[in-house]
């Protein structure tokens, strides 16, 4: 069949592949530890739903504005200058099916072929195909282990080319959970300024950052706004994954271009899920305090029992819910790459992991911990069982 190039360009998600595989064996009865969800384990708050609930009986079943209903868009304005200091306003503001919407139209309104992206790896898995889609090229920017994975301003400064058009910021990031301070992004919104360089900050785990961090956005850091776009998500922050709602804040002729885009692709999003969005972000907040205090406990359980396997190593995530150890030591024994690697540990041990080629960086394994701390001891059980049984293998 003769397909698109747009589409021949890209693949399907690798995260995807894996959890299939897992689906099948928890289809056959396997007891599967699953560190592979990008999704809390918690459910909608209750607030939330019943918000929907009422949306439905009240019969907003309807079309709506196509880039989303005015309270919300006005609620997203209030609740982002409020959690960050920002200060946008409704016609800054589109309401998308998902972060990945906001990112994957912002992309299709700004690239084409003959531009270049900019994304420090380890990067989050659709970032590099979304920007195969549109002609662009992605251009990986490696970041350091020994640093955190923390992008610096002196790397995006190397990297840039005339043909660099746009810059993808994730902190806290998906899969490595590096959060960069708040002087460096400056410095790294500095660079992209002085070129003339769209910066796509993706806020997706805003909130989930851990110690002393608190949430941070570029956008409250004055004068930024004219070189900036923020992706947003409720998928993560209120456990909403499933709802499909996200936003972008930008300037306002490139959020009419976006609305364009998806007035002739998606319409808006669904109607009941904007209404609970709606009370998500005016109600109140104490489910996300406490999703991100059971978080915390579950990254120091799960860094250190990494830690204390021969051979792992692992740098202390500052956000997000994931650890992303290093495998480099096991790989020498001859299992081949770290894509193989999680396949041995789902057949053998059926321990569910991302392999760190997805990510870009060979040599690591993603681990979610949005899972209880019984199935995250259990999971470094299996692991640890795993590698001393292939160290004496050799
Ligand atoms: N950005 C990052 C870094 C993510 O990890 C995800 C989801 O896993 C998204 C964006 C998109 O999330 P959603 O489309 O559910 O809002």
């Amino acid at each position: 069949m003769h397909l698109a190039d747009r589409v021949n360009r890209i693949s399907i998600s690798p995260t995807a592949a894996v959890l299939a595989a897992a689906e099948r064996l928890r289809a056959q009865g396997a007891d599967l530890a699953d560190f592979g969800p990008g999704e809390p384990d918690f459910p909608t708050p209750e607030h939330i739903v019943n918000a929907a609930i009422r949306a439905l009986h009240e019969g907003r079943t309807k079309y709506t504005p196509t880039a989303g209903i005015g309270p919300l868009r006005d609620a997203i304005c209030k609740w982002h200058a409020k959690q960050f200091g920002s200060s946008y306003t409704v016609p800054e503001c589109v309401v998308t099916v998902g972060g990945k919407h906001a990112l994957f139209n912002a992309f299709c309104s700004l690239l084409q072929k003959g531009d270049e992206v900019l994304i420090p790896a380890p990067y989050w898995v659709s970032y590099p195909d979304m920007v195969l889609y549109t002609g662009a090229t992605p251009v990986p920017i490696m970041t350091d282990p020994s640093d955190g994975f923390r992008l610096r301003a002196e790397e995006v400064s190397r990297a840039i080319t005339p043909r660099t058009k746009l810059l993808i910021v994730n902190s806290p990031s998906n899969p490595s959970g590096a959060v960069v301070p708040a002087d460096e992004f400056a410095r790294i919104y500095e660079v992209c300024r002085e070129k003339n360089i769209w910066l796509v900050t993706d806020e997706c785990y805003s909130h989930f950052v851990y110690g002393n961090e608190k949430p941070f956005s570029l956008a409250s850091l004055p004068g930024t706004k004219p070189n900036i776009i923020v992706a947003g998500s409720l998928s993560k922050t209120f456990a909403m994954t499933g709802w499909r709602i996200g936003y972008a804040l930008a300037p306002e002729p490139l959020i009419s271009a976006m609305i364009k885009t998806q007035s002739q692709s998606t319409s808006n999003p669904t109607s009941v899920a904007q209404y609970a969005a709606l009370e998500a972000l005016t109600g109140p907040m104490d489910t996300v305090a406490a999703m991100l205090a059971e978080y915390s406990r579950r990254r120091d359980r799960i860094v250190a029992g990494l830690r204390a396997i021969p051979g792992v190593t692992c740098v202390e995530p500052g956000g997000a819910f994931y650890a992303f150890p290093s495998v480099a030591e096991h790989l020498r024994d001859g299992v081949g790459d770290s894509t193989a690697l999680a396949k041995q540990l789902l057949e053998r041990q059926h321990l569910v992991v991302v392999p760190g080629d997805a990510f870009g960086t060979p040599g690591y394994l993603r681990l979610s911990y949005a899972t209880s701390i019984e199935r995250i001891e259990e999971g470094l059980r299996r692991l640890e069982k795993y590698f001393a049984m292939a160290a004496s293998a050799t």
